[in-house]
C-alpha cells in the first residue's frame, strides 16, 4: 500500500492537522532523542482511535501508543508504522458531579473522568484549582495519565493505583470496555495494559476534598525536592532503571563510581546516578551502549541484574 495513499486515508478520519509524515521523534521524547516515525497520528476523538486501529488492523500496519514520550527511547531509525500520540489534544475531563464545590463541601469523593491525554502535571495543578488531595504526588511527573496507568506511574509516596477507579480502554481489535482498579492489575512500574497491549482511553479518577493550602505546600515540597536531586536541566526519560528489589539504582550505580560515566553525547548524571542524561547530542545508540556497560558493570560488581524502566521502540532486542 503507497504511502500517500495511507497519508490521505489516515488525514481523511484523524483530520488534515492531525496527521504527519517523516515525523522525527526527538521533538515527541523528554530524551530529544529519536529518528523519524513513518506516521505520526494525534486523534482528538474515541472514535478517530477506533477507526484508526481497525484501519491499521486491516491492513497489517504496526502502530505504538504514546503520551508524552517521557519515559521513551526511540531508535535513531525512528519507527516503521504509525505513531498514535495521545496527549494535548485528547485530554478533556468532566467532574462526575454536577456541582464538584458542593460535593467537595460534602467532604464526598470527587471524581473525574479523564481523556488519557491528560497531563498528569496538569490534572495536579487543576485538582490543587479545586482543593482536592491525591495528586500531589504526580505534580512534577511529566507523564499522560494514559502513560500514567499503563507504567503506575509512582512518586513521593502515590501511585496511580491509588487514585484509578476505572479506566476504558481498547484491545488490538478496537473493542473498547472498562477495567476497574483491581482488573487494571497494577504492579511495580507496569500494569494489564501493558501486558495485553491495551490502548488507555479514559479514566475515572478519585480524589478528596482537603486544604488548598497545604495541597499547594506539599506540591511545592515535591517540585523543591525534584529540582535539588534531579537533574531537570537536561533532557532525559526519568529513572533509566527500575528499582531491584531490595537496593536503589541509582545508589548501586553511584557506589560503582559511574557518576558522570559518558558514551557520546550520553552520560550518567552527576546529580542523580539513576537519570541518563542527554548532554546535548545523544543518539538512541549512545543511550542503549551506556545502560548496557551500566548493567554488565553493576552484576559483575553486585550480582545484581538492572532491568530498563525507560521503554524502547524501534530497536532490535538485546
Ligand atoms: C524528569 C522526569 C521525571 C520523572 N519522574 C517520574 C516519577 O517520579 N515516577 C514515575 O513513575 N515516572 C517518572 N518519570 C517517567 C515518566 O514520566 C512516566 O513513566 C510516565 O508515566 C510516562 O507517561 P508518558 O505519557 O510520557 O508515556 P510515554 O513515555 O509516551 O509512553 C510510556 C509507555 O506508556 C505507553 N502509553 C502511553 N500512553 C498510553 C495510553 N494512552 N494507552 C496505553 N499505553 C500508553 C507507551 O506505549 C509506552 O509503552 C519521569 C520522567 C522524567 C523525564
Amino acid at each position: 500500500m503507497s504511502n500517500s495513499r495511507v497519508v490521505a486515508d489516515l488525514k481523511k478520519i484523524a483530520g488534515m492537522d492531525n496527521v504527519k509524515v517523516s515525523e522525527p521523534m526527538r521533538s515527541h521524547t523528554t530524551f530529544r532523542i529519536g529518528g523519524p516515525a513513518d506516521y505520526f497520528v494525534t486523534p482528538q476523538s474515541t472514535e478517530h482511535i477506533q477507526q484508526i486501529v481497525k484501519y491499521l488492523k486491516n491492513r497489517h500496519i504496526p502502530y505504538y501508543i504514546i503520551g508524552n514520550g517521557s519515559n521513551l527511547l526511540v531508535s535513531d531509525n525512528g519507527y516503521r508504522g504509525v505513531i498514535m500520540q495521545l496527549y494535548s489534544r485528547y485530554s478533556g475531563y468532566e467532574f462526575l458531579h454536577d456541582d464538584v464545590k458542593s460535593a467537595a463541601d460534602k467532604a464526598g469523593i470527587v471524581y473525574i473522568k479523564v481523556q488519557s491525554g491528560m497531563g498528569m502535571m496538569r490534572l495536579a495543578a487543576l485538582a490543587a484549582e479545586y482543593s482536592l488531595e491525591g495528586m500531589e504526588f504526580a505534580s512534577g511527573i511529566p507523564g499522560s495519565v494514559g502513560g500514567g496507568i499503563m507504567m503506575n506511574a509512582g512518586a513521593y509516596g502515590g501511585e496511580m493505583k491509588d487514585i484509578v477507579v476505572r479506566a476504558t480502554v481498547m484491545d488490538e481489535d478496537g473493542n473498547v470496555r472498562e477495567l476497574d482498579n483491581r482488573e487494571l492489575e497494577f504492579g511495580y512500574r507496569t500494569s494489564r495494559v501493558a501486558a495485553e497491549r491495551l490502548i488507555v482511553l479514559e479514566a475515572v479518577i478519585a480524589l478528596c476534598p482537603g486544604n488548598q493550602k497545604a495541597i499547594r505546600e506539599k506540591m511545592q515540597e515535591i517540585a523543591q525536592s525534584r529540582r535539588d536531586k534531579q537533574p531537570l536541566e537536561y533532557p532525559s526519560a526519568g529513572s533509566t532503571f527500575k528499582r531491584p528489589q531490595g537496593y536503589f539504582a541509582g545508589k548501586l550505580i553511584a557506589d560503582a563510581g559511574l557518576k558522570g560515566f559518558t558514551v557520546g553525547g550520553a552520560k550518567v548524571s552527576e546529580k542523580h546516578a539513576g537519570f541518563v542524561v542527554n548532554t546535548g547530542r545523544a543518539t538512541a545508540g549512545d543511550v542503549v551502549e551506556l545502560t548496557n556497560q551500566i548493567a554488565d558493570k553493576i552484576y559483575q560488581l553486585y550480582g545484581v541484574k538492572l532491568e530498563l524502566e525507560v521503554k524502547k521502540l524501534g530497536f532490535d532486542e538485546r
